[in-house]
């Protein structure tokens, strides 16, 4: 049984991160997205507007659970016997600080091997700092996007 975790802030959810979850879910046998809510972290929706997000991402799929977390993510792993952790890479921005974050992840916890899914080129340049930024001047973020993350974006900005 392959299992497993695909974390992030998810705020929100894009595109570029279903397409992620899309391929993972086809590798393995079991998926978790893992909705990460650190104290020290300001996010725009709260853990329990992205969890909701997450759990209409993932309905399609019969391997795919969402759940969020607030502590050490080897715990997680540990706790939940899931051994590989996925993470997208969309370009080569992207690769020193995961390099750093597998290599500590390593450390902690030899036995947890990080998986890193290259992003369609189509979704390269989605991320979720843009997408806020755009839907907070009005702009349409739907192109990159689910529609329930649009109406979440309509629902904060009023
Ligand atoms: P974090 O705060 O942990 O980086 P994110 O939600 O920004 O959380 O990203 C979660 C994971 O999804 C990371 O591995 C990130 O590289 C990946 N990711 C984010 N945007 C995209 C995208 N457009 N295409 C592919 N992977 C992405």
């Amino acid at each position: 049984m392959k299992r497993a975790v695909y974390p992030g802030s998810f705020d929100p959810i894009t595109f570029g991160h279903l397409d992620i979850l899309n391929r993972a879910s086809r590798i393995f046998d079991e998926v978790t997205v893992l909705i990460m809510n650190n104290i020290n972290k300001d996010y725009f929706f709260n853990w329990k507007e992205r969890l909701s997000m997450a759990k209409e991402a993932i309905k399609k799929y019969s391997n795919v659970k969402a759940e969020m977390f607030d502590g050490l993510l080897v715990e997680y792993t540990r706790k939940n016997e899931i051994t590989i952790l996925v993470r997208g890479l969309r370009a080569v921005s992207d690769f020193e600080y995961e390099l750093q974050m597998a290599h500590m992840n390593k450390a902690m916890c030899p036995n947890l091997e990080t998986v890193f899914l290259m992003t369609d080129s189509k979704y390269s340049f989605i991320s979720s700092t843009i997408v806020r930024e755009v839907a907070k001047f009005g702009g349409d973020v739907s192109p990159w996007v689910p529609e329930y993350v649009v109406r979440a974006f309509k629902k904060k900005h009023g």
